[in-house]
This record gives C-alpha cells, structure tokens and sequence, in this order.
C-alpha cells in the first residue's frame, strides 16, 4: 500500500515536471514569436490625473486632525494636513474647549462608569468603550511626552451617582485655570515640529472622496485650493476629522430640532465630513446625541455665542425664569443641564429650547452682571439706548 502511494507521487511529480517543462516551452515558442501588443491595464487610481501625492491625509485641523497627523508622522507617514479656515483660524472648537482633558485614574471603575452613561444605547459597544477608556487611561503619559510641563488634576465628575464615578477625573496643563487654550497650543507646537513630515494646507476645505467604482477603496480626496478641484492621492488613507455640523443651518435643523441653536466655539464646521462620509457609504449614528444646549444669550457684538453661560456665571439663579412662547416654563433654572443634559423622569436627554425662548428676570438679576459680554456691568447703558 505504501509503496503504491509513493507510485503514485512520483507519478504526480513527473506530470507537475512534464507541465512545467511543457509550460517553459510554450513561453519560449512566444518569446520567439513577435508579440502582440496587449492593451496596458490600467487600475482606476492610474487613470486620475493625481496633483499630489502623501501616504495620509487628515481633513480638518481641530484636536482630532493633530492627533491624527501627529501619530501618522510618529510612524514615518507623509501626512497632508487639509483646514478649511485660513491661517490664524485654525483649530475648530478644540480651540474655543475649556482644555479640560477626560483622564480616568481606575480602567475597571472607569469602564463601570461609562457603561452605565450610556443608557439605553446598546450600538454603543463594550469595545467602543473599552477604547475610550484606554485612550484616555493613557492621556497623562501622551501629554507628557508631547512636551506638557505640569499635568494638574481637574476633578470634573459629570455624573458622580453613577457607579464607578470614583474612578474618573480630568486633566488640565501648565496653567491652573481652564479656557486658556494650553491644550490646543500643544498640539500646534507639535504639528509644526513635524513640518518636515506634515504639509498643511490652509483655506483647502476637503469636499469628496475618490474612490474606486469596484472596489469602493478610498483613492484620495478632492481639495478646493486657490480657486482649482486638485485631486490629492492619500496612499493609505483619508482621515475625516472635520468636525460637527453646528453651522449648518439645514443639518441643526435636520438633528436637532432647534433651529435656533447656535455654535458656541468653531465657524467652519458645517458637517462637510459627515456628508462626504455618507457619500462613500456610511451609515450614521447617535446624531441626536448632542453635546449642548446650554442657555446662553447670543451676544449681538460677539463672533461666537460662547461667551456669557447664563446659567455657569450669570445671573442668580432665584432671580430669573425661562419660557417659550406660550408664556410657560420649560426647565428648571435651579439645575445646570451637563453638557445640555437634563433628566427627564430617569433618562438623560438634551434639554429642548423653544423657539423662540425668553429669559424673564427681576432687578437684582439684572445688578448682577452684564446681559450680554460685551454690555455694561449692570446693562444700563444699553437699556439708556432703548
Ligand atoms: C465652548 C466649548 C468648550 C468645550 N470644552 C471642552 C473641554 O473642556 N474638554 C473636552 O474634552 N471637550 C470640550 N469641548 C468639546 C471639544 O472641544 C470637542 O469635542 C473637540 O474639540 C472636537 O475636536 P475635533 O478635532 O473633532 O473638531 P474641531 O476641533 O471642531 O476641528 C474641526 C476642524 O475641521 C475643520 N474643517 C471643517 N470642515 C472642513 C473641510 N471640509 N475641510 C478641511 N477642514 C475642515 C474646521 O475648520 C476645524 O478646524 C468644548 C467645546 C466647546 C465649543
């Protein structure tokens, strides 16, 4: 028995031989033989006329992008850096933050803490959040080697009744106070100690992706730069990081159901990311799940609405009510919302502002504290002017 099946292998190895022989000749007869010119094939990324070429591209220049641009150039990438906004104006709301840096102390607590926010949101995995959790375990140390000074602890407990809170906290840098823009100025630090790796391109908003018909792989992106479409090829990638969609009028419309809510940090986040993702064929989620409102008055001589939270710094709180247009009141001006959340007999929702929404308050309200930024102490100038 044995002996047949060596046989038969030898057979085997004699036919393969045969073929191969058989085949080197066939090979020879056709380099003998003038050859037929066949058509070049050509992929579909050949047949693009490419007007430059990186390993990465990162759309969109706020804490995101940085991060992005700066991990990809840690790894030896050649990272193209696109920003819609001209220079000096980059940074989207990363910029406008209170730079106050989410930085777990316990993994476990951490993970029992942010499973039990996330309410009735079964799409939001395990494995989701065991990445937050890890990425923001390993904050202090990726700080410190980005070239922080001081780490400072920052104590912020958005929900400290859920199970596990005693394992979160936060972080701030270098300064003690919050809103000084440290955060951000790190990561531009870092960018421009990558120059040599990291291109950036202002005032070059990203508006598609190009990707093969067949296979859907993402080829690159097509760039808006002085007045021209230029086709960028991005070898191993296209990081969208443009942001959130709260100044596009139709998508706050579309989400949210305020129409009157305005962005308080960045004004080029007009959800361009979101858009060019979904014409590649992505799915959405959570887009109901917002990090605001608050109540603020929008400052008439401010860029931004950030600027006076109504209910963080100003007015006292026992001196002022808000209602909607039917002259009844819509929250309780006693609690401040987290992050626009209020609960809502056990669940945790954005708070819903009327529109339109008025804030009506007393005389010792109105000593207290400007009503806008950028008015008089107590108002009394502007309330002279009518
Ligand atoms: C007032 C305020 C305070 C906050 N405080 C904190 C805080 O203390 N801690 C915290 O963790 N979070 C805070 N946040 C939230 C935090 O700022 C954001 O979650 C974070 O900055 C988002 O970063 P990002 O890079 O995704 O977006 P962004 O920082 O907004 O950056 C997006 C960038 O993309 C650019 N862009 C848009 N479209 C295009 C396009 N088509 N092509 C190229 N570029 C494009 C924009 O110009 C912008 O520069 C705060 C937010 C605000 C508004």
């Amino acid at each position: 028995m044995k002996s047949f099946k060596q046989l038969i292998s030898l057979v085997m190895v004699v036919v393969m031989m045969f073929s191969l022989a058989a085949c080197a000749q066939e090979k020879q007869t056709a380099a003998e033989e003038p050859a037929a010119a066949e058509p070049e094939v050509k992929s579909y990324a050949d047949t693009i006329k490419w007007d430059a070429a990186y390993d990465v591209v990162v759309v969109g220049y706020g804490g995101a992008g940085a991060v992005a641009s700066l991990t990809a150039a840690e790894e030896g990438a050649k990272v193209l850096l696109l920003e819609k906004a001209p220079e000096g104006q980059e940074g989207g709301n990363t910029k406008y933050a209170a730079q106050i840096i989410p930085a777990p102390t316990d993994r476990e607590k951490a993970l029992t803490y942010f499973k039990a926010i996330r309410g009735g949101y079964d799409n939001q995995s395990d494995a989701i959040v065991e990445t937050i959790v890890d990425g923001s375990m390993a904050i202090r140390e990726w700080l410190t080697a980005h070239g922080a000074k001081e780490i400072i602890e920052y104590p912020l407990i958005e929900y400290p009744e859920a199970p596990g809170s005693d394992g979160i906290s936060s972080v701030i840098i270098d300064e003690k106070e919050v809103f000084t823009g440290k955060f951000w100025s790190l990561f531009k630090k870092n960018v421009a100690e990558h120059k040599d790796n990291i291109d950036v391109w202002f005032e070059a908003p990203g508006t598609e992706l190009i990707q093969d018909p067949e296979s859907k792989i993402v080829l690159g992106i097509k760039v808006d730069k002085d007045g021209k479409t230029l086709n960028v090829r991005a070898q191993n990638g296209v990081v969208l990081a443009t942001g959130g969609f709260e100044n596009n009028e139709t998508m706050v419309e579309n989400y949210t159901q305020m129409p009157e809510c305005f962005s308080k940090g960045a004004h080029y986040n007009t959800g361009d990311g979101i858009k060019m993702a979904m014409k590649a064929g992505a799915d959405l989620w959570h887009m109901s799940t917002l990090s605001g409102p608050d109540l603020n008055f929008k400052d008439p001589n401010s860029e931004t609405t950030f600027g006076y939270a109504l209910q963080l710094y100003g007015f006292n709180k026992k001196s002022i009510i808000f209602v909607g247009s039917d002259g009844t009141r819509f929250v309780n001006e006693a609690f401040f919302p987290r992050h626009g959340h209020i609960n809502n007999s056990g669940t945790w929702v954005s708070m819903q502002i009327p529109s339109p929404a008025y804030a009506v308050f007393d005389e010792a309200a109105r000593l207290e504290g400007p009503i806008y930024p950028s008015w008089s102490k107590d108002s009394s100038e502007e309330i002279e002017k009518g």
